[in-house]
């Protein structure tokens, strides 16, 4: 079942969070205008009926398919979302091959995504992949796979993982303490301000300069 945050006050939004959209655990969102009902789709995993029946039952108008990352299990169910849906589909540049048809947009840093009367803005956060983006609209950061409540995404090489920590440091813990932070995967959502905290523990302590993979902010 889709777990909603109901808008909190004037200018906030709702936030459908789709759990477990195929066997890696991967979330989708539908994030949405409450005075108009114009929403915007994140990410297109497997079992991509889940997503397009929960946009049916609300009745959403998307303006927009974000994607975070051009990776397989964000993708699973691009084909069907997008042709279902039939809105623009959009991701980061440097991702913009790896859809399995082109999308409409390709974001830059900065780039912003109107629906209703609210405006999502990308970021561009390279390290998980070059193209990783995420995605900011009031203090809701839905950050794909490059922050987890646990540490940062995997990372293909020791470079990548020093992109992945400079684009979270830089972008996103700059962002408010009480910053919703909802991932590409698990059940458990978070805040900026607990990643700061947890952040803070993993620079205190020294690394190999060859870390990579899978990091946790606590025990690594
Ligand atoms: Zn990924």
């Amino acid at each position: 079942m889709p777990v909603h945050h109901q808008a909190q006050g004037a200018g906030d939004v709702i936030v459908h969070k789709i759990e477990n959209m195929g066997s890696l655990g991967n979330n989708g969102y539908i994030v949405v205008c409450p005075e108009t009902n114009q929403g915007v789709c994140i990410d297109t995993p497997a079992e991509p009926e889940k997503m397009i029946d929960e946009v049916n039952a609300h009745g959403i108008d998307v303006q927009a398919i974000l994607i975070t990352h051009g990776h397989q299990d964000h993708l699973a169910g691009y084909t069907e979302i997008t042709g279902s849906i039939g809105a623009p589909a959009a991701i980061g540049g440097p991702d913009a091959g790896l859809p399995p048809s082109p999308p409409q947009r390709s974001l830059s840093d900065g780039d912003t995504i109107a629906f209703g009367n609210r405006t999502m803005q990308a970021l561009s956060t390279p390290g998980h992949t070059d193209g990783s983006t995420c995605f900011l609209v009031g203090n809701h950061l839905f950050s794909g796979d490059t922050l987890f409540p646990g540490g940062p995404g995997r990372s293909r090489s020791p470079e990548a993982l020093q992109q992945e920590l400079n684009s979270i440091s830089s972008k996103l813990l700059t962002l408010p303490d009480d910053t919703n932070v909802y991932a590409g995967h698990g059940p458990e959502d978070s805040t900026i301000g607990e990643a700061r905290r947890r952040y803070t523990v993993f620079m205190s302590k020294s690394h190999p300069a060859d870390l990579q993979g899978d990091v946790d902010w606590l025990n690594t």
